[in-house]
């Protein structure tokens, strides 16, 4: 991926990844992760090189298409949740059905499903002023989630939340995963790419390390055979 200037944000970077899987995508600032993000998310296309999402080639589709695909298949979560503030829990939960065609009086069941799966049935009727950073991050959670996406793309999810907030949200991800949703988390930070069981690590747009690659390694390695 280059952008206008000759900066080549990312280069030669392959990536799949399967369903169930729970990944952190980890990098300093400025190697490549939001450019990354934006193409597994089809918000941006890249200048070579093709991304699939469910065998659909991307580029194949139209504009029309490719949204439809982003609002059905694809979940966002943001470091600053991005809550529209007149809006209920429930209301902003059910703004990611909008571009899905679910008909209006399906949303709001929906919706509270979604929130009572990230354990805030109760707060259903609040705005995001009356919740707490942590609350807000579960609802934009519960909207990532309300359509049953197939990757869910989260970028800094805890970064704009203090340690406890942060980890349990980081719990809230991998209790969701073990309930079979893809996430994706894109961080800085080690020590939360550390806890989840695929690291993929980016510098200076290159993928350097990817421990599913390790993993591979060692499943080839049967036990029990004579070692040379
Ligand atoms: P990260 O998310 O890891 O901080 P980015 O993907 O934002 O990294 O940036 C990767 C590189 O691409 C950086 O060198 C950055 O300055 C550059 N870059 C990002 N967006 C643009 C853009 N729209 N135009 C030009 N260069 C960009």
């Amino acid at each position: 991926m280059a952008y206008p200037g000759g900066v080549k944000a990312l280069d030669g970077v392959s990536l799949a990844i399967e369903e169930g899987e729970l990944l952190a995508i980890v990098g300093p600032s400025g190697s490549g992760k939001s450019t990354l993000l934006n193409i597994m998310g089809t918000l941006d296309r890249p200048t070579s090189g093709t991304v699939e999402i469910d065998g659909h080639d991307v580029a194949t589709l139209s504009d029309r298409r490719l949204s439809a695909l982003r609002g059905r298949r694809l979940g966002f979560v943001f470091q600053q949740f991005h809550l529209t503030d007149g809006l209920t829990a429930t209301e902003n939960v059910a703004t990611g059905l909008l571009y899905a065609g679910v008909p209006r009086r399906q949303r709001q069941p929906l919706a509270r499903e979604a929130l009572a799966r990230v354990g805030l049935a109760r707060r259903a009727g609040h705005l995001p002023h009356q919740l707490s950073g942590g609350e807000r991050q579960r609802v934009a959670i519960a909207r990532a989630l309300v359509n049953r996406p197939a990757l869910v793309l989260a970028d800094e999810p805890t970064g704009a939340l203090d340690t406890a907030n942060g980890r349990a949200v980081l719990e809230l991800l991998t209790t969701l995963n073990a309930e079979g949703t893809t996430i994706a988390i894109i961080t800085h930070d080690r020590d939360i790419a550390q806890r989840l069981p695929r690291r993929v690590e980016i510098l200076d747009g290159r993928l350097v390390a990817d421990t599913l690659a390790l993993r591979t390694d060692t499943s080839t390695d049967t036990p029990g055979e004579p070692r040379p």
